[in-house]
This record gives C-alpha cells, structure tokens and sequence, in this order.
C-alpha cells in the first residue's frame, strides 16, 4: 500500500477516536445471501484480563487455565483462539498448553489492545512478528479489540495478507460503534475482494450480541431466547477468561462496570455449558472459524 494509503488510515484512526467515523467510509449494508449450512465458531479472545496494566494485575485468570482446559475439553467443541501479541510473548507455554491440549487455532489480536501512537501498520507489524516468532508462520485471521474496526484498515489487513477478519458486532455500543444495519452472515467487504468479514454472532432482530458477557448479563431470559430466536446460520460464539472466572483484577473494575460485568460471573462456566448445548440443540455444527472461512471461499466459487 502506498504511504499516502497508510496515512489515511491513521488519519481514519484519529477521527474514530475523536468519535467522528470519516465521511463515505462504511461497512457493508448488503446482506449476503443466506448460508445453508449452519455453523457455529466459539472464540476466544485471549488477552490481559480487563486490559490492566499495572503490576499485580497480570493476566490473572491463567491461574484457572486447567479449569478453561477442561471446560473447553467436556464441550467437545474446537475453540478459536485470538490472541494479543504481546500475551503471546509473555506466555508462551499457556499458548503451547492450549495449542496441544485442545483442538484449537490460533489468530491476532493486535499487539498491545490498546490505542498507541503507533498507526494500525505498525501495530500489525509487531502482532505479526509475536505470532510467528511463536508458531513459525503468519496469521491469516484478525480480531480488531473492542469490535472498533473501522473500514480504512480493512484495505491494510488484505494487503498483511489477512484472509478473514472477525471484528464486527452487527450491534450497537454508545460511543465504539453502529453497526445496525451491516450483515449478519459473512460477506466480503467491498473494495477488498480478498477479505472475508465472519461477524459476531448476534440475536437476528434485537440484534443483541450472541457473545459470554451479554448471556451472563441478562441470563436467564436470554438463555432461554437462544431456543426460540431466529439465529444467523453462522455463529461466532466469543469468550473472554475474564468472563468466566472471578479475579483481582475484576474487583479493581470501577463500580459500574464491576457490578455489570459481576452479574453471574459465579454460575457463568454453566451458562456457556447450556449455551453451547442449546446452539447444537438447533442444529449448528460446531467448526473453527477457519472452516467458516473454507466454507463461504467455496460459496463465492
Ligand atoms: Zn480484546
């Protein structure tokens, strides 16, 4: 990509922290058609734990990194794992575990999760650079953190040689993004016919997020919803270590952030057992979200 290209991404990344998303620069509003498959990935983002960076708070839910084994193991479903580069660097050997123990693959998500002064290249760079010094090879999957990925860094992702991004909540969060009316189901961004969107899943109408957090916030009505809901026919399921497992740094969180957050964070290992066993009970096929990716690539053909 040209140095002009690479300047407007951080001029794009400016504006969306200024909460100004350019002018003309949208995702997708077309809905592609419906798969016929049913798929369902569960993900993981695996990062410090509420993005601390103090000492004393460092990724403190590894400490039930047995207990996460075995829950993913009695699932029986293959995990999708998104991990921050400098996660990476840090632990290897929880990587290794996770890598050898279980059935999953492994994808970026960012370096640091934090806005730096670096532009999106160079934060890419570097997350790369920590993915192969650790597996031997480049990533091809992305996950932007907060689900902020605005359209100017797709064009940068392709050109890395990214093959799928997952970044995308079809929802609505005060002050992060709107995305009401982007699609529910994989699409190909337009202008950058190499990448593959795979949004998170989302509850179709309410569009509420299909993710850990949002079922152990509401509950039980939400539990029950995912029976009788219309669903997309591809699920992306997301977790993160800090929504299933109580820790320091979660009784560090400001007050309203931990009282929602804390909402059956203690019964939150059951609510994603009855989850994962309701979305099968619908027929979904539990799969990674590389096969999602295989999948809609054949579809395009
Ligand atoms: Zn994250």
């Amino acid at each position: 990509m040209s140095k002009a290209a690479d300047e407007h991404t951080e001029d794009a990344s400016t504006q969306r922290q200024n909460g100004n998303r350019a002018a003309g620069q949208r995702l997708s509003r077309t809905e592609p058609q419906q798969p016929s498959k049913k798929q369902f990935a569960l993900t993981l983002d695996l990062e410090n734990d509420w993005y601390f960076d103090e000492p004393g708070y460092d990724h403190l839910t590894f400490e039930y990194i047995d207990d996460f084994i075995e829950l993913i193991d009695r699932l029986s479903v293959p995990l999708s794992i998104f991990v921050v580069g400098k996660t990476l660097e840090q632990y290897p050997e929880v990587i290794d575990r996770l890598d050898t123990e279980l059935d999953t693959e492994f994808h970026l998500h960012s370096y640091r999760h934090e806005p730096t002064t670096n532009s999106f290249r160079e934060e890419l760079k570097l997350g790369k650079e920590a993915f192969r010094n650790h597996f031997g090879h480049d990533p091809i999957g992305y996950r932007e953190p907060y689900g902020d990925i605005d359209p100017a860094q797709f064009p940068v992702l392709a050109d890395e040689g990214f093959l799928f991004d997952s970044s995308v909540f079809p929802s609505y969060r005060p002050g992060v993004y709107s995305n009401l009316d982007t699609p529910l189901e994989p699409y190909v961004i337009e202008g950058v016919p190499d990448l593959l969107e795979i949004p998170l899943g989302v509850f179709r109408g309410v569009r509420i997020p299909l993710s850990q957090n949002y079922l152990k916030l509401f509950g039980r009505s939400l539990i029950e919803l995912l029976s009788v809901a219309p669903l997309p026919n591809t699920l992306v399921y997301n977790v993160h270590l800090q929504d299933l497992y109580r820790t320091d740094s979660h009784e560090n969180l400001p007050g309203m952030k931990r009282r929602i957050m804390g909402r059956n964070l203690d019964r939150s290992v059951e609510i994603l057992e009855e989850s994962v066993d309701r979305i099968r009970s619908k027929g979904y096929e539990p799969a990674k979200i590389t096969d999602i990716h295989s999948y809609h690539l054949h579809l395009k053909q």
